[in-house]
């Protein structure tokens, strides 16, 4: 993978070759086949900015409708300099399953534009907001498409968003856009839902084990929100963390902070940046051992968190893992290589795969767009409670048909999610 477009190129193609695996052990008609491995919709469009510098620009959109024969589509907006409609129509699919992994009456979208805000002023992202929400405001909305932030997107673009849906269509229209800030239409509880909704099913799967949460010690990959929060709650189950791993901007490589005793979440956080960055020295200085990035994946631990970056458990790491270890959770998209995870699969390690496990995330993010369309907002634990029942009802049903199938977890959550979908599609007709 040379170039951004052969990596683009793969990611689609890697999207439809896990989709044929599938359809393949499902034994899925032509038609259907044909209907789910490419996406029903896709739009791409020009978003032309009136730049501070007083030249204009024009931007390149997307947005791509994988499938919504669930309900409307779901999924963030992009701003990346390398965005292309191949790696929109790839995160599409993958929003599609996640949705219906979980059950959520909701189908797979996602959406872009190719830019680089560390290069633009507010003043342009709003444009740049403003216009790409001109070009589909008849084909998104509360009950179409609910778009939401992504890599590079955040609750005041997601307002920009709103406003002008709002404006062209003459309505309050809340429900049209998640990942609002607190107070102006978002959900309590979606900052801690992802890192939680990781601790739900390692709950879940430690049930199935035999183990008691207080009977195991965890290692993390990463310090952002979904490792902070995952960590948070799977302390107070009695699960001890004794190493973390997070980049170091200064310099530019990533260290793992060991503390066998059990790290203290609230006095690491104190020496942590906005990104997730621990502070080296002052973590010292609090007698945390400082270890190359990569030994987090070295402990002697029963539960093995990636909740940073895709491809970190590969063909060169994966034999690094200890045989202590029983469950690994993928808070992280894709942490998992295909060859290492083979070699998960051969050990008979507990894999929760991540559109299982890191799909808290999504699933408070419908719970926004209900509570928005009602116009009535959720306390902080009915948020959280909800999400703790679709969470574990979601792993029930994998962890059930991995056991009546003999199948890979990851493998069920496919087939389940898959199977919904084309489900769906039948039943309305279509195939
Ligand atoms: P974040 O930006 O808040 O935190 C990322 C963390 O990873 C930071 O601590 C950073 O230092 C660390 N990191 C970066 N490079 C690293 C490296 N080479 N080695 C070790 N650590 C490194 O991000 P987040 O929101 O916590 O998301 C983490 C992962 O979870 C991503 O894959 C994301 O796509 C996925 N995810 C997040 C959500 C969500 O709701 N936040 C939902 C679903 C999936």
């Amino acid at each position: 993978m040379s170039t951004t477009k052969d990596r683009v190129y793969n990611s689609y193609e890697m999207a439809q070759a896990q989709f044929d695996k599938v359809a393949d052990y499902l034994e899925l008609d032509a038609a259907t086949r044909a209907l789910l491995r490419e996406p029903l919709r896709e739009y791409a469009f020009a978003v032309p900015v009136h730049m501070d510098d007083g030249t204009s620009r024009v931007f390149r959109g997307f947005r791509v409708q994988h499938n919504d024969a669930r309900g409307p589509s779901k999924g963030g907006i992009r701003f990346h300099p390398q965005e292309t409609m191949d790696t929109v129509r790839a995160l599409a699919m993958w929003m599609t399953w996640k949705c219906a992994v979980v059950d959520i009456p909701l189908g797979g979208g996602k959406g872009g534009v190719v830019c680089d805000p560390h290069n633009l002023s507010m003043r342009e992202q709003e444009q740049i907001c403003r216009g790409w929400v001109r070009q589909v405001a008849s084909d998104v909305g509360p009950f179409k498409d609910v778009p939401a932030p992504d890599v590079m997107t955040s609750p005041q673009h997601m307002l920009w968003m709103l406003d002008e849906f709002e404006t062209i269509h003459r309505n309050r229209l809340p429900g049209f856009i998640t990942g609002k800030p607190v107070g102006m239409g978002g959900s309590l509880g979606r900052k801690e839902a992802t890192g939680y909704g990781v601790v739900f099913t390692i709950r879940e799967a430690l049930k199935e084990l035999g183990i008691r949460p207080e009977d195991t010690t965890a290692s993390v990959q990463g310090f952002g929100n979904v490792a902070q929060y995952a960590i948070e709650l799977y302390t107070r189950l009695g699960g001890k963390v004794v190493c973390v791993a997070c980049w170091d901007q200064k310099d530019q490589t990533s260290y793992a902070y060991r503390k066998l005793g059990g790290i203290d979440l609230a006095e690491l956080m104190g020496i942590t940046d906005r990104f997730g960055g621990i502070d080296q020295a002052r973590a010292r200085a609090l007698g945390y051992e400082v270890l190359p990035g990569d030994d987090w994946i070295d402990q002697d631990v029963q539960i093995l968190i990636p909740a940073a970056l895709e491809n970190q458990i590969n063909a060169q790491t994966v034999g690094r893992i200890r045989p202590s270890v029983r469950i690994v959770a993928e808070g992280a998209n894709g942490p998992t290589s295909p060859e290492a995870d083979a070699a998960l699969k051969e050990r008979g390690i507990f894999l929760i795969p991540d559109f299982l496990a890191n799909a808290g995330g999504v699933t408070c993010s419908y719970f926004e767009q209900v509570q928005s369309n009602m116009n009535f907002f959720w306390g902080r634990d009915e948020v959280l409670a909800k999400l703790d029942l679709k969470m574990t009802a979601a792993f029930e049903a994998v962890h059930e048909v991995a056991r009546a199938q003999n199948l890979y977890m990851r493998d069920a959550a496919y087939v389940i999610a898959v199977d919904r979908v084309a489900q769906a599609c039948r039943d309305r007709g279509w195939v």
